[in-house]
């Protein structure tokens, strides 16, 4: 029996991705929409198989309490709303998977974590990256010691954005700018991939004079990562330079480059190291697989096997705190030390 899913938010992410995504998983099924538009709901609903009744607005959202088909539900909205539907969701006793960013501060974020743990239910976030093939095999290449300690750790994710008028521009709904939409990728690969958290941050951020989009928010962002094994991340992400979604590793036996490694798909894999006295570099080809199907199989799997999650809400709590320590250094010029916090468990 698959685990049955509510969708909250019909925007460009659930309608071009997750919803289709739902046809290739085998664990999960959207059995609920939650919509601010009827009649966009029902087509929507009519196309997935989801029964009319089953579709709701975002003032009842809490009567999908009364709906035993739904054991979890996605939340797809704005960040800014991301907290208020799943304190709703816990309350419906629902289990929750939310979208990255969590939210827009680390103390909504721990009042997330909170509420579902009082309400017994498991809070996953939509960390996508972390259940791709290939973002897996590297960290599983870093992390088994084969190629030495990591030195270096170089991850960009940049793209260009549209008009005025989105909610990524606007603070409240979207926490900041490129740093919570897609420098995030940097931050949460690099500290998956040394299993370590950073212990000093330091950051830049530029702004292009007179653009209206960047009143509130920051288009460009540029971070270093200092870890407690002495292995650095540089980071850089923006809004106003061209696509590039690329994450590369230097160790001390070897490199490893993961071009597209932050997109929906295209992700192309090299890998150099010494085999006695040549230098080998080869290319690492695995199935292509659809990583938002990958993602939400696994948070089916876990809500049937009562496990947590590889990415639990406390994952994002943690790349809130470094977030805020990123801005905190970009405000004031300076670098911003961060308390030690327990190594994650290497094995998971
Ligand atoms: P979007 O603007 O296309 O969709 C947002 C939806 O929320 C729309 O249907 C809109 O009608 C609805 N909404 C409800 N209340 C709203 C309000 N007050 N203001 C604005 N919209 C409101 O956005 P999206 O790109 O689908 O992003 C949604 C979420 O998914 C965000 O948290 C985003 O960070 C995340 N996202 C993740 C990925 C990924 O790769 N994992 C990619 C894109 C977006």
């Amino acid at each position: 029996e698959r685990v049955g899913f509510a969708v909250v938010g019909l925007g460009r992410l659930s309608l071009e991705e997750i919803l289709p995504a739902f046809g290739e998983c085998k664990r999960a099924r959207p059995v609920a929409l939650v919509s601010g538009s009827p009649e966009k709901a029902r087509l929507v609903a009519a196309q997935h198989g989801i029964k009319p009744e089953a579709v709701y607005g975002y003032a009842d959202f809490d009567r999908i309490a009364e709906n035993r088909e739904i054991q979890a539900v996605y939340i797809i909205l704005p960040n800014g709303l991301h907290r208020d539907y799943v304190l709703r969701a816990a309350k419906a006793r629902k289990h929750v998977l939310c979208e990255k960013p969590m939210a827009t501060s680390t103390a909504e974020a721990r009042e997330m974590t909170a509420a579902c743990d009082a309400a017994g239910v498991r809070l996953m976030v939509a960390y996508r990256c972390q259940y791709e093939p290939y973002n897996r095999e590297v960290i599983r290449l870093v992390r088994s010691g084969e190629l030495g300690a990591v030195r270096f750790i170089e991850a960009t994710n940049t793209q260009t954005m549209g008009t005025a008028d989105q909610w990524r521009f606007r603070k409240a709904l979207a926490g900041g700018g490129a740093l919570p939409d897609i420098g995030l990728y940097c931050l949460n690969s690099a500290r998956a991939l040394l299993g370590e958290e950073p212990v000093e941050v330091f950051a830049r951020i530029t702004n292009p004079k007179d653009d209206p989009r960047y009143r509130e928010v920051e288009e460009s962002i540029s971070f270093m990562l200092r870890f407690p094994s002495g292995a650095i991340a540089n980071c850089a992400s923006s809004y106003g330079a061209h696509e590039s979604k690329d994450l590369r590793v230097r160790l001390e036996k070897g490199w490893i480059d993961l071009e597209n490694a932050f997109a929906y798909e295209g992700q192309q894999m090299r890998l150099a190291h010494r085999e006695g006295k040549t230098e080998a570099v080869e290319s690492v080809r695995l199935s292509r697989e659809n990583q938002f199907a990958l993602e939400i199989d696994h948070m089916a799997a876990c809500v049937a096997q009562g496990r947590t999650p590889h990415t639990p809400g406390s994952e994002g709590v943690q790349d809130h705190q470094v977030m805020e320590a990123i801005y905190r250094s970009a405000e004031t010029g300076a670098p911003v030390s961060l308390p030690t916090v327990a190594a994650r468990d290497a094995t998971r």
